[in-house]
């Protein structure tokens, strides 16, 4: 039985890591804010990166961003005596940061695994979770195991770390856009004297359906719980990278343009908010709505 590295124990790397944990697998794990709390029933908990790197293989991230990532991929590559030869990375951070992750791994000759997730808290939960898998083959067929206590959904999009950011980078455009023009929707047709569950289950047998009208809302705003587990900051932080990737690749951005816009003024006004808050926050005054910047 190896063991098994988790650092991050956050919205995801909670759940994610007691899926793992409940799978059978020994976990060492490690958090910089209230590790011992968040770590799962039966895990080990680390004092720092570097005890995950010299005890663990492989070790998996869950972290916010790529500052983060970038910040313990750099302890994983400086820790003595390492163990580790894998870091498989589930967070969201963007094409450029995993390239220079997976730069500064190899030097110290670990292999870094993009396998940024989609399914949000529930997903984690249930472990239903969709993966966007890129790297190394022969490295991502040994983690494959690892993973799929995680997630259900394992698709391996790409030979080059980045790929499976770009996957997840574009769903989430997609997904961001779906729930910013379904709140300015409902807040038209509330306007009209039209019922939320009623508009909610008139879409659900229409073309307008939507990962926000079929998921996001009912469990979110319809119950007026907006407890979704992923805050503003995190979104507006991923349709930020979406649109800076697409006008770097010559990509058409002029709805991202729109949506990155929302979502970072949403992000400056509420960052620590749901984002199921974007219902309340298209109420404001277009004019507070800066330019994407
Ligand atoms: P979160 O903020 O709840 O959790 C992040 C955790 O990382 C926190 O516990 C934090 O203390 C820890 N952390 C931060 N810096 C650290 C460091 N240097 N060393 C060790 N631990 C550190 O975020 P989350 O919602 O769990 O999201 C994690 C990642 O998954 C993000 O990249 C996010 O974009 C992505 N994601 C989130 C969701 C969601 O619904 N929440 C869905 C899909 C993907």
């Amino acid at each position: 039985m190896t063991l098994v590295g988790f650092v991050g124990l956050g919205n995801m790397g909670g759940p994610m890591s007691a899926n793992l944990a409940r799978a059978g697998h020994d976990l060492l794990t490690f958090d910089i804010v209230d590790a011992a709390t968040r770590a799962p029933v039966g895990a080990r908990v680390a004092a720092s990166v570097a005890e995950v790197a010299a005890q663990a293989e492989p070790i998996f991230l869950s972290l916010p961003d790529g500052a983060a990532s970038l910040a313990v991929c750099r302890d994983v590559a400086n820790a003595p005596g390492r163990n580790v030869r894998a870091v498989v990375d589930l967070s969201t951070i963007g094409i450029e940061a995993a390239r220079e992750a997976a730069a500064l791994l190899a030097t110290a000759g670990v292999t870094y695994i993009d396998a940024p997730v989609s399914g949000g808290v529930g997903g984690a939960r249930s472990a239903t979770l969709a993966a966007m898998i890129s790297g190394d083959t022969e490295a991502i067929a040994r983690i494959d195991p690892l993973l799929a206590p995680m997630a259900a959904n394992r698709f391996v999009v790409g030979s080059e770390p980045g790929q499976g950011q770009a996957m997840k980078l574009l769903n989430n455009f997609l997904s961001s856009t779906a729930l910013a023009a379904t709140s300015e929707a409902i807040r038209f047709g509330e306007r009209r004297g039209l019922d939320l569950a009623t508009m909610l289950d008139v879409l659900n047998a229409s073309s307008g359906r939507n990962s926000a009208t079929a998921d996001k809302y009912p469990r979110g705003v319809l119950t007026g719980t907006f407890d979704l587990g992923f805050t503003a900051r995190l979104m507006a932080k991923d349709v930020t990278l979406y649109r800076a990737a697409a006008e770097e690749s010559g990509a058409p951005t002029a709805m991202a343009e729109a949506v990155a816009a929302l979502w970072q003024a949403m992000a400056s006004a509420m960052p620590s908010a749901d984002f199921s808050r974007m219902y309340d926050f298209v109420e404001q005054e277009p004019g507070v709505i800066p330019p994407a910047g």
